[in-house]
């Protein structure tokens, strides 16, 4: 082993757990002590203030802009108990991070120079204008126009980290358009929000509000710091781009659902007293498929808070990760030939009634409105299937889709026999069955049997990127380094669009004469027929799936770049506009973004990659080759020439293997290079962006093959970067 490979992985070996106690023995003691909720706010705020943001946050009313200073008062005195010195706006620009500037609360009490004061005013907390020319834009702001504005989501609760007050916010350009993640959900939650409403009101008029729910599950790596640190692709990239399988993986299937590693475990605890002190609700942790990937998910929760959540335990993670001397891996596929992370986001919508739209109900009427809700929801991820697979798409969850029991670059729903079942039914009978709201000929159907079948319905599967699992959807194919929003956004607008268009045309039907039953009925027919392509409960992994899916007229693009179009086709221009979630020239805004981030990966990547070959990868193997060839030389001075001939021969086959790989991926990086000069020439982003998928990437395959291939040869002692079986596994 190479000297520093080796002290890495010495060090790793020698690492042990590290002893975390608890705050308190009872986690209600210490969680959410630093967030401000509502039964903290109720301490700060006066009863006339505290009702009025109340309606804002539970009923979505518009926030009134008189209370802003009491409320910055209340948070400013909360927070300064908490021991914050500072503010910040937490935003959530296009690169799914956050941002944050911190501001003290000083200020002068009169005149500069003057007595100092905290302060904190309404308009502190309601908006911002940080500098946000160094933001991705998508070419909205010109630098002259610089500014941008943070302001106050009032929905999502602000917290105390360390010394500073986070204040969630969006993040907005000086001529309104959305700049960040947040604002597009917020107005996608609103949306969904009215047009569900609307449509359960034809059900029971009680419904005043619908919710829309998330509760993600977030896949991870961990890797030794002290391994990581002489991986510079794991630094830089957040992946291997070399690296030979390990003789052992996931093979045995021994990892999932394991012993966790003491370490592990240590890092487990610690992160999820961090998390309860901010009122995140963590309930599961468990191993992973692959060696060294876990997984953790909360109770979900409602979707724009579940969103903050995740990014917060996102960060948190990684900070206390390396408190354990670990790095948090959340790259979609840090290794080749193992599993890849993702973060499936269970999605649902409730009604502020307390029913569960996508939980099939007791009675007839409620069944009615479950299946109304669910064929809805199959209709707009069918007209939008390319949509939803652009929302979750980047250069790094392409390497994860369709590989290692990830679910394919195709999106489709799993519905369960039982469901199905229940559709098959529904499109076939006449509509003299019609469902009577009454509760009593419902039962023709065996709609109100649902509920029943549905408990011993095991069928889970798990190659559906979008499958219903009992009382939720679970959209699978979102990566795990993700920021939700963007799933959430397109899948709450696309259902808000369709949920419009279905009460439209119950309506119609309804001035034409028909009863109210009768045409949901119909249309509901109508719609398991014409959304049946996107129903798939067979093996997603299988090549016959491909196949078939793009016969059934799904979108089966694979190339990232070509994928992220389906945001300005004219379907999803008049989706998002029409809903009010993004309009046109934001929509152009975000791909630009899009194509330009997948060109820096990649740009990124390659350049490491050649470092990597040019800086270990050659080097090494030409010293073993040299090795070899004194072998070579050393056996002809001591043997007669026909033996030394026989004990050479494989020493020369290895030398020429040597050569020719070394060879080839010299030709493969020096093409490589040339490849990105061209393509850096381009100056229209997605023309460049398809240049490096199509033209760069190839050569990515081409070298890693032969990398790998001389890992096996060369002499261990020599190679200079941790192997995976080092890297995967964590005593
Ligand atoms: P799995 O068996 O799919 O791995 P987990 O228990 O790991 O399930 O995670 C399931 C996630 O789904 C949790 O966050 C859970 O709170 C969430 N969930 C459960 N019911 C709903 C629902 N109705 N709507 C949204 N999320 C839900
Ligand atoms: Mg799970």
């Amino acid at each position: 082993m190479s000297t520093l490979r080796f002290k890495a992985v010495e060090e790793a070996f020698k690492k042990k757990a590290l002893c975390v106690t608890a705050p308190s023995k009872f986690t209600t003691d210490y969680y959410g002590k630093y967030v401000f909720t509502k039964s903290v706010m109720a301490k700060y705020l006066s009863k006339d203030v505290m009702k009025s943001l109340t309606n804002t946050i539970e009923k979505g009313k518009t926030l009134d802009s008189t209370i802003a200073n009491d409320v910055a008062t209340g948070m400013k005195m909360w927070a300064m108990e908490l021991g914050a010195t500072h503010y910040t706006h937490w935003f959530q620009p296009l690169t799914d991070g956050t941002a944050e500037k911190h501001d003290s609360f000083i200020d002068y009490a009169g005149a500069p120079g003057e007595a100092i004061i905290e302060d904190f005013s309404g308009k502190l907390l309601a908006q911002q204008e940080p500098d946000a020319s160094s933001f991705p834009n998508g070419g909205i702001r010109s630098t002259f126009e610089a500014r941008g504005y943070t302001a106050w989501d009032p929905t999502s609760p602000a917290f105390v980290v360390d010394d500073t007050l986070c204040i969630p916010t969006i993040f907005i350009s000086y001529t309104g358009e959305a700049l960040d993640l947040k604002a597009p959900l917020l107005k996608s939650l609103s949306a969904v929000d009215k047009a569900a409403t609307a449509v359960c009101q034809m059900f029971d008029p009680n419904v005043k509000r619908v919710v829309a729910f998330l509760g993600w599950e977030q896949e991870y790596f961990l890797v030794d710091e002290a391994l990581y640190a002489t991986r510079p692709d794991l630094m830089l990239t957040g992946r291997t781009l070399l690296g030979h399988e390990s003789a052992k993986n996931q093979q045995l299937e021994d990892h999932y659902f394991g012993a966790v590693p003491s370490r592990v475990a240590s890092f487990m605890k610690d992160l999820e007293f961090e998390a309860y002190k901010y009122g995140i609700p963590l309930k599961t942790r468990h191993n992973e498929v692959a060696p060294n990937q876990f997984e953790l998910a909360p109770i979900f929760g409602e979707c724009n808070l579940a969103v903050d959540q995740n990014l917060l335990v996102m960060s948190l993670m990684k900070k206390i990760a390396r408190r354990h001397g670990f790095r948090v891996l959340l790259h979609e596929k840090p290794f080749a030939g193992i599993n890849g992370s993702g973060k499936h986001n269970n999605w649902s919508l409730g009604t502020d009634t307390g029913v569960g739209l996508l939980t099939p109900g007791k009675t007839p009427e409620e069944n009615l409105l479950f299946i109304t809700i669910m064929v809805n929801i199959l209709k707009a991820v069918h007209k939008n299937n390319a949509l939803l697979k652009a929302s979750i798409m980047t250069a790094q969850n392409a390497h994860r889709l369709g590989a290692n029991e990830a679910p394919p670059a195709i999106v489709s729903a799993f519905l369960g026999t039982q469901i199905s079942a229940v559709l098959d039914k529904l499109e076939n009978s006449t509509s003299d069955e019609a469902i009577v709201m009454d509760g009593k000929k419902g039962l023709s159907l065996g709609i109100a049997h649902i509920p029943e079948v549905l408990l011993d319905n095991t069928d889970r599967n798990r190659t559906s990127p979008f499958a219903f699992t009992g009382n939720r959807f679970e959209f699978r194919a979102v990566g795990s380094s993700a920021n939700c929003s963007s799933a959430m956004a397109t899948l709450n607008t696309a259902v808000a669009a369709q949920l419009i268009e279905f009460k439209a045309e119950v309506d119609a039907k309804i001035a034409a004469g028909a009863s109210k039953q009768s045409a949901i009925f119909e249309i509901i027919k109508q719609y398991i027929k014409d959304s049946k392509a996107i129903c798939f409960d067979g093996n997603g992994y299988s090549d016959a799936w491909k196949e078939e899916a793009a016969k059934r007229g799904l979108d089966c693009e694979t190339s990232v770049p070509e994928i992220y179009k389906a945001f300005t086709s004219k379907e999803s221009v008049k989706l998002f506009t029409e809903t009010g979630v993004l309009t046109e020239k934001e929509l152009y805004a975000r791909n630009e973004v899009k194509w330009e981030t997948y060109t820096k990966w990649i740009q990124i990547e390659a350049r490491v990659l050649g470092d990597l070959v040019n800086n270990h990868i050659i080097p090494v193997c030409t010293r073993y080759q040299n090795l070899l060839l004194d072998n070579v030389s050393k056996i002809k001075t001591n043997f007669p020439a026909e033996k030394a001939d026989s004990l050479n021969k494989l020493n020369n086959q290895l030398i020429i293997e040597i050569g020719e790989r070394i060879a080839t991926i010299k030709n493969a990086v020096d093409d490589l290079i040339d490849t990105r000069r061209q393509a850096n020439k381009i100056e229209h982003e997605y023309e460049k962006a398809v240049a490096y998928h199509d033209k760069a990437l190839p050569y990515f395959d081409v070298i890693r093959y032969n990398v790998d291939k001389l890992e096996l040869i060369v002499d261990d002692e020599m190679w200079t970067l941790p192997k995976y079986r080092e890297l995967l596994f964590i005593r």
